[in-house]
């Protein structure tokens, strides 16, 4: 490889394009004619204001994502969501949350501190190995909105088709998933996603939220946690996180050069079949989630053992290939294959594991 890069299988933060990494690192010294570093650039200079629009017009373009809603780039990681989604969205104190794994859990227990949560279903008894079926849910006729995490990063489940919020609005997380498949953000009021997982550097959140659904009435709330502080900013209340919106904007840009999200989804579909291929028919190696709710993002699997694993772990690091131990909740091992990461990587994984099986009869 060019630059003796690892593959690296983290869970986020997580491996970015090359090619976007080589053109951040060529325009490092000089943003194009503007003398400086885009982290050394003032936010409220028309070079940067350059950079934050187009970052949002093409995410906007990337997702099709309708006139009526807003576009906002906030700090504090997917985790403050778990706190502003009840704080702005709850009017009467209720809402419908699906519980599927570690994420959707600790977005319960901070939902819990603001109002009424009603677990309306849970995949608890079976490890969060599946999806419930949510397609006749008991949904309180004052609950204000259906949450749902439509990948949960450390158990691997995906939502393949979204739940009956019978006509409450629908709030999902898609941290570890945004950009890796088409989504048609008018089912949704509010979608909300990580960007270290899929997109770029850690520390900020991408919210697409439909504007009917920001409120004027919420003066008593901290002025950053209104979801109306950011939108009357156009994302800059405050100094933002100028170098990952620069650095999203890339991928985002990226992302329509190689033909959008059809075919982002389409490679992804590929590698992770090599992948689940390999686990379907390995004695050693089993996968963790039922075939029908598995995730393209993130593929937990195991052995029979807790040595073993931690002995496949150790050798699949020696051998160049990072990040596979699974969450300390899970146990096992992960391997995530977001966007970013070639199905060369994957290739060459399967193949590490199936000699590793064959050494270890
Ligand atoms: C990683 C992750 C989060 C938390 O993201 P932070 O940016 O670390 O706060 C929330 N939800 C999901 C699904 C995640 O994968």
């Amino acid at each position: 490889m060019k630059y003796d890069r690892t593959f690296n299988f983290s869970a986020g933060p997580a491996m970015m394009p090359e090619p976007v990494l080589e053109e951040i690192r060529d325009e490092m010294m000089n943003y194009r004619g503007s003398g400086m570093c885009v982290m050394e650039m003032s936010h409220r200079s028309a070079v940067y204001q350059g950079i934050i629009d187009a970052a949002e017009k093409d995410l906007r373009e990337l997702m099709g994502i309708p006139d009526n809603y807003k576009v906002l780039f906030i700090q504090g990681g997917a985790t403050l969501q778990f706190s502003m989604i009840p704080m702005n969205l709850m009017k009467n104190g209720k809402a419908v949350y699906i519980e599927t794994g570690a994420w959707s859990k600790k977005a319960i227990a901070e939902a819990k501190k603001v109002g009424e949560v009603v677990v309306a279903a849970s995949s608890k008894d079976k490890n969060y190995t599946y999806v419930p079926d949510c397609s006749d849910l008991d949904i309180p006729e004052d609950a204000d909105y259906v949450y749902i995490c439509e990948n949960e990063t450390i158990h691997g489940v995906t939502w393949q088709k979204l739940p009956n919020t019978k006509g409450k609005i629908l709030v999902s997380d898609q941290s570890s998933m945004f950009l890796s498949r088409p989504c048609n953000v008018s089912d949704y009021g509010m979608i909300y996603a990580g960007v270290q997982k899929n997109v770029g550097p850690a520390g900020m959140v991408v919210v697409i939220i439909r504007e009917d659904l920001i409120r004027d009435d919420l003066t008593d709330l901290p002025v950053y946690l209104q979801y109306k502080t950011h939108a009357d900013a156009g994302s800059m209340y405050n100094t933002p996180n100028c170098w990952a919106i620069y650095c999203c904007g890339k991928v985002f840009r990226y992302l329509l050069d190689q033909g959008g999200l059809e075919v982002m989804n389409q490679k992804n579909i590929d590698k992770a079949k090599v992948m689940y291929d390999f686990l379907d028919q390995s004695e050693m190696f089993t996968g963790t989630v039922v075939p029908e709710d598995r995730s393209l993002m993130n593929i937990p699997f195991v052995t029979a053992s807790k040595e073993l694993d931690a002995e496949v772990v150790a050798a699949t690091k020696a051998a160049g290939f990072d990040n596979l131990k699974g969450h300390k909740s899970v146990g096992g091992l992960r391997a995530s294959t977001y966007n970013a990461m070639p199905k060369e990587g994957v290739e060459a994984l399967v193949e590490f594991l199936k000699k590793f099986e064959a050494e270890h009869k």
